[in-house]
């Protein structure tokens, strides 16, 4: 059985690894088939499709996108897309116009609080077009303010901290249009970090499927082996097929490549839908359509 990891992160967007780096780090791991899908950029996909043609291992080019539902935000991720596609493309713009206004802010507010110069300080932890709250987060560490990334969190970027700055993004159904019409299928980020109630869960994974929605991560880096189980039973109560990812940032965190248990039985996967039969040197055809 091929090894997938549907969901990783470069440097491109809050990763720290190079996109080259990725791959080498997925294929030394067991990974044979590896989705990076960075936030709401793209940019790295044109190095790691070449360096996993280098080493043999099949990338199938990906995207996280910042979903707003219910006032709450979602990610969402698209797999096998069409990087090219211009519409895609122009709703990952205003995506990445917003985090930098919001980043602005965050830096306003952290300022307000006495850490000087937070945006530009943040900005510094950032090789591409975006900055995150992870490259805040890595500066208030390095600056003292917080002893680890998630106490950052915590203490000055999560909700109800000083640094919290609500954000609307994209809607739901809207970046599920995207992805279709990019070729892509639309998975359901780690579901399990949302703690949704059951109401808003079958919702969700309702208006989800009817936007055209494909998949839910059923096994991810966060999900407990509980969250994996429940996440199976929903899936194939919805309708939907089961997807696998670590979310990968780098090496110093805990979502480790090629540890993911398999999915459970009874789910479908998600890689039924792919392609047979190609190989890593024709990385742009690693999707079938949805
Ligand atoms: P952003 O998309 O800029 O709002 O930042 C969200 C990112 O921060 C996520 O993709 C995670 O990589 C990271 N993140 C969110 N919450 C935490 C947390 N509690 N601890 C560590 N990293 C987090
Ligand atoms: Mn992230
Ligand atoms: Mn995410
Ligand atoms: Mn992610």
């Amino acid at each position: 059985m091929p090894q997938y990891d549907l969901h990783s992160h470069t440097y491109y967007s809050d990763g720290e690894l190079a996109p080259a780096e990725l791959v080498a780090r997925a294929k030394a791991a067991g990974v044979d088939a590896l989705a990076v899908t960075d936030h709401d950029v793209t940019a790295g996909l044109a190095e790691a499709a070449t360096a996993a043609a280098q080493v043999g291992l099949r990338l199938i080019p990906g995207v996280e996108i910042s979903v707003t539902w219910e006032r709450q935000t979602l990610h969402v991720v698209g797999l096998g897309i069409d990087t090219t596609h211009a519409p895609l493309q122009a709703g990952l713009a205003t995506l990445r116009d917003r985090r930098n206004e919001r980043a602005l802010e965050i830096g306003r507010r952290l300022t307000k609080k006495g850490i000087v110069d937070a945006h530009d300080a943040a900005a510094r932890y950032a090789r591409g077009p975006i900055l995150s709250r992870t490259h805040f987060a890595r500066f208030l560490v390095d600056a003292g303010h917080a002893r680890d990334v998630r106490q950052a969190f915590l203490r000055f970027l999560g909700k109800g901290t000083p640094g919290h700055v609500p954000s609307e993004w994209v809607a739901l159904d809207e970046a599920v249009g995207w992805i279709r019409a990019a070729g892509g299928h639309a998975v359901i980020a780690h579901p399990a970090r949302y703690r949704l109630t059951s109401n808003r869960l079958h919702r969700l994974l309702h208006q989800f499927k009817e936007s055209g929605g494909t998949a839910i991560e059923v096994v991810s880096g966060s999900h407990s082996r509980d969250d994996c189980l429940r996440f199976a039973h929903l899936a194939t109560q919805a309708g939907l097929l089961a997807s696998s990812g670590s979310d990968f940032h780098g090496p110093d965190t805990w979502m480790q490549l090629g540890r993911l248990p398999p999915l459970p039985d009874g789910c479908t996967p998600l890689w039924t839908q792919f392609a047979p039969g190609l190989t890593p040197e024709k990385p742009e055809l690693l999707v079938s359509q949805a």
